[in-house]
């Protein structure tokens, strides 16, 4: 039996209104909204549509505390069609998490941290027996269509008396693998300028916007030479907002300096969705309307960005023939107060609300 259906009347960030006809999983036919034909029908007047949603940075082993949560709570029912582990599991315990995500509606990714205990301690780095080399490798060649980097988290309460040495490991391991690599930043030591150096082209620094000491801004909030030539070599900057890791005021010096997020990622589990400050990657984007980005950036930012990111660039893609893996949303006026990392507010005056997905060609709201 086939099963065709109309999505009716959608708004791209562009302005352009679209029926999406969606048939046997796959996008039939993008048409001028009031063209496209199904016996099914849907009315989406007011809404946006955009491929689906990419979240480049959660924590999904639902096993960990205090950093898990449950797939599909902060997935498809976030209006995230795809989320990626940001190293909650390392070489150990992967496999907690890997098996058993076709069974969730969302599709779930991993960074495998180079730490084979992954996040079972949050000293992770802390030990240098606990990177392996070859366990890491056979790790990768076993799960090698759903790791697509590894994850370094270079703060001091996570490498103690390591230093450098972790990330000079990750290095290693990402140029013989060819994986990108995802690096926490946070408080030091190690210092920022020295995690900087050793970051080449692709490889994403996660947690940019944190207001911590150890920051990529100095004390006037100008970006440090150190961020500038990374991002001349092609480092790409990700939110990560988290429980710790956004501050306004950095990402308000950050705007003015005319340095945007390549990707906007959430860094949710449990405790941050239920109590904030992050609650939904939808919430984490409307900081960003906030901050003055526009929607057309801010949506690419969690669709097209993300997928490069990744090396799966066909993720963000819309067109047809491809599968139907699409996030509806909305933006309405609503007087907000928004809360950061560190307690600092401001009001917002809209807010981007997530209406539903389609997945595997499921219309999910
Ligand atoms: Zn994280």
């Amino acid at each position: 039996m086939t099963t065709s259906y109309v999505l009716q009347n959608l708004q791209f960030v562009t302005g352009e209104l679209v029926d999406i006809v969606v048939k046997n999983g796959q996008i039939e036919q993008i048409a001028t909204a009031g063209q496209g034909q199904a016996q099914q029908k849907y009315d989406y007047s007011g809404c946006y549509v955009s491929s689906g949603w990419i979240d480049l940075h959660v924590h999904a082993n639902n096993r960990l505390h205090p950093y898990g949560d449950d797939i599909d709570e902060i997935g498809v029912r976030q209006g995230v069609t795809t989320i990626v582990d940001a190293g909650s599991c390392g070489a150990d315990n992967v496999s907690d998490i890997l098996p058993v995500a076709a069974t969730f509606k969302t599709d779930l990714l991993a960074f495998l941290n180079i730490s084979t205990i992954g996040l079972q301690r949050i000293d992770e780095l802390s030990n240098l027996e606990w990177l392996d080399k070859q366990a890491l490798l056979d790790t990768i060649k076993v799960h090698c269509d759903k790791i697509v980097g590894l994850k370094v988290r270079m703060s001091q309460s996570v490498v103690k008396d390591s230093g450098l040495k972790p990330l000079e490991t990750a290095r290693q391991f990402a140029d013989e693998t060819k994986l990108p690599l995802m690096v926490h930043i946070g408080s030091g030591p190690p210092d920022i300028n020295s995690i900087l150096q050793l970051l080449d082209q692709g490889d994403i620094i996660t947690h940019f916007l944190n207001g911590k000491a150890n920051n990529l801004f100095d004390l006037h909030g100008k970006p440090l030479p150190s961020l500038l030539a990374a991002i001349q070599r092609g480092v790409l900057l990700d939110v990560g907002h988290g429980s710790a890791s956004f501050s306004f005021k950095v990402a308000e010096e950050a705007k003015r300096h005319g340095i945007a997020p390549f990707s906007i990622s959430s860094d949710i589990y449990r405790d941050n969705r239920k109590n904030g400050p992050v609650y939904s990657l939808a919430h984490v984007a409307s900081k960003f309307l906030l901050l003055g980005y526009s929607l057309e950036q801010i949506i690419d930012a969690v669709t097209v960005q993300p997928a490069k990111a990744i090396h799966q660039p066909e993720l963000g893609q819309l067109k047809a023939g491809r599968p139907a893996d699409l996030t509806l949303f909305e933006v309405v006026a609503a007087k907000q107060t928004l809360t950061d990392s560190d307690g600092e507010t401001r009001t917002a005056k809209q807010m981007i609300n997530t209406i539903g997905v389609v997945k595997n060609g499921e219309l999910i709201t």
